[in-house]
């Protein structure tokens, strides 16, 4: 299938490591020219080069917080300058950190609206005129399959993720006329630093290794495994393309069949 990404025009944020770097490196495979954002330069400008040297792509990279205003413009400004302009976002950022509810402070909680919903209220009021103005987008924010079953001991993703799917549903319908589509995927277990950090802490907490605990970590897991970055890159490349024309307002979870929920 040809997913008619050859010439798009992509900024997929906080892409250094991770899942972000997973969907910049499958959006540079299919064909788009890719802005890559993140807050240290050094692995910044290290994903860059790995995805022009495996895609032979067009990839700019773009220090930048998504804390920041100022940033986000700047990111979506050398984009335009450097491409012509946006057609796709992938709105992602780090996650706030673990903890219950006895454990945060407003100023926690303050710091987790703004670096999951803020900065994504950000991003896409960037984007937007630029989709406008050539009736075709795609957004897509990478949240957690929080948002369809609470985690234990995360409750600031709990708490504040599920604003953001709110959010992209007002969109939906917003944007259907300007033929923008937005949706919110959502990963389970994924392998990558972050999991691996949280992995290790809760293997800490249960006096276990890392290696011990993982039976645990994936035993509820349908599929009995953790997922891989490109695994869940695939998913978002699909509904970033033009094969996914009627597609949005969803919250797609990928997850190995984690969430047991229906809907
Ligand atoms: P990761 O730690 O592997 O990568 C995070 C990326 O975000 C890095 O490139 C980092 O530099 C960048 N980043 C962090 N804060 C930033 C900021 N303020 N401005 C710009 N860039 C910033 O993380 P990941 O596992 O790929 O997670 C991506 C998102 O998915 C996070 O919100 C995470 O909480 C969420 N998530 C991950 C999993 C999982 O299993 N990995 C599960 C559920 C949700």
């Amino acid at each position: 299938m040809d997913l008619g990404l050859k010439g798009r025009v992509a900024i997929v944020a906080a892409a250094s490591k991770g899942m972000g770097k997973a969907c910049a490196l499958g959006l540079a495979a299919e064909g788009a020219r890719v802005t890559v954002c993140a807050r240290s330069e050094a692995d910044l400008l290290a994903a860059a080069n790995e995805i022009r040297e495996k895609t032979k792509a067009e990839v700019l990279a773009v220090p930048a917080d998504v804390l920041r205003p100022a940033d986000i413009r700047r990111v979506v400004a050398k984009t335009v300058e450097a491409f012509g302009g946006v057609d796709i976002l992938i709105a992602n950022a780090g996650g706030p950190p673990l903890g219950s509810f006895d454990q945060m402070s407003d100023a926690e909680w303050q710091a987790a609206f703004e670096l999951t919903l803020l900065s994504t209220v950000r991003l896409i009021r960037e984007v937007l005129p630029h989709m406008r103005k050539q009736r075709w987008g795609r957004i897509l924010s990478i949240q957690s399959s929080s948002v369809k079953q609470p985690i234990d001991g995360l409750v600031l993703s709990n708490g504040i993720r599920p604003g953001v799917v709110g959010l992209s549903k007002t969109l939906a319908t917003e944007l259907g006329k300007d033929n923008i589509l937005i949706n919110t995927v959502c990963p389970g277990r994924i392998l990558t630093d972050r999991l691996q950090s949280g992995l290790r802490a809760r293997a800490k907490g249960a006096g276990k290794s890392l290696e011990e605990y993982l039976p645990t970590a994936t035993a509820e897991i349908p599929l009995g495994r953790i997922g891989s970055p490109e695994e869940f890159a695939h998913v978002v490349v699909f509904l970033a393309s033009e094969r996914a024309s009627y597609v949005t307002g969803a919250t797609i979870q990928v997850d190995g069949g984690l969430i047991r929920g229906i809907p």
